[in-house]
């Protein structure tokens, strides 16, 4: 084994979920900057192998995975798939999330149950898979990406506001489970970040919720993977069970 390699078992490995494009994706690379080998993991296979060119070409170590992470069977062939490319999981970050955005009355069934399969139950199908590795090293961390509106809702998200309100719930239970077996789980809430989801917004609704920023300005994804390397790092070892707001100080607790 030469220099390298063995460089390289020491590194830490973060699984990223939803991680082709977007808030993932920067969260990938601020973790690949940070010393992390990555597992890239998405449904969107092009943008998957686009997103690792991309970080390949920044000298990190990268593996992909295609995984649905509402499917249990999924987040075990990811799990799998990191063990067998870099022999460890240290960090999940579960940010694989979708809005099916509509007032209650006109909300069909489809539009809710989909919002919280992937938002809700992929994050514990995602945490189930990994915590096994996670106990055998007796070490690990789990980053999950929420939002603000799980702590204030949101008219015409109903759907959206409870899968990132059982988000926050599923942590602190997350945490408790498995804080004395030396694992920790937190949450962001990011507020009104700059990305596609929030590009295609009109004028009129963007001046509104910057209104509502003390700091007057939106995020960027940056913001967010900073905060993940940050809860994922041996600083914020004492912290589990919380919810990080990076929103520009629009909730106060
Ligand atoms: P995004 O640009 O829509 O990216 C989400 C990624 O997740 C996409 O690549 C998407 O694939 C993938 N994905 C969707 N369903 C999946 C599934 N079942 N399994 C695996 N991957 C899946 O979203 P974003 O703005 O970066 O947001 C990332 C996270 O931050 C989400 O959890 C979101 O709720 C949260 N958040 C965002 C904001 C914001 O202002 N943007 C604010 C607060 C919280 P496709 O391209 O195929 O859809």
């Amino acid at each position: 084994m030469n220099n390298s390699e063995i460089n390289a078992i020491e590194m830490p490995v973060a699984i990223v979920t939803g991680s082709a494009r977007g808030i993932g994706l920067e969260i990938a690379r601020v973790l690949g900057e940070n010393g992390y080998r990555i597992m890239l993991s998405d449904i969107n296979e092009a943008g998957l192998e686009t997103a690792k060119a991309d970080l390949i070409a920044g000298d990190m170590i990268v593996a992909t995975c295609v995984a649905d992470v509402s499917n249990g069977e999924d987040a075990e062939k990811l799990t799998n798939s990191t063990i067998e490319a870099f022999g460890r999981i240290d960090l999940l970050v579960n940010n694989a999330g979708i809005t099916r955005d509509g007032l209650i009355m006109r909300m069909d069934e489809n539009a809710w149950d989909l919002v919280l399969k992937v938002n809700l139950k992929g994050a514990f199908l995602m945490s189930k898979a990994v915590v096994r590795t996670m106990l055998k090293q007796k070490q690990g961390a789990i980053v999950n990406i929420s939002s603000v509106i799980g702590l204030m809702g949101n008219a015409g998200q109903a759907n959206y506001a409870a899968s990132k309100a059982g988000l926050i719930g599923f942590t602190k239970s997350f945490a408790k489970e498995f804080g004395r077996k030396g694992i920790r789980a937190n949450a962001i809430a990011p507020g009104f970040i700059n990305s596609e989801m929030t590009a295609v917004l009109p004028d009129k609704v963007k001046e509104q919720m910057l209104a509502q920023i003390p700091m007057n300005s939106f995020g960027n994804p940056r913001d967010v993977a900073n905060a993940v390397v940050f809860l994922a790092s041996n600083k914020a070892s004492y912290i589990t069970g919380q919810v990080l707001t990076v929103d520009g100080g629009m909730v106060m607790s």
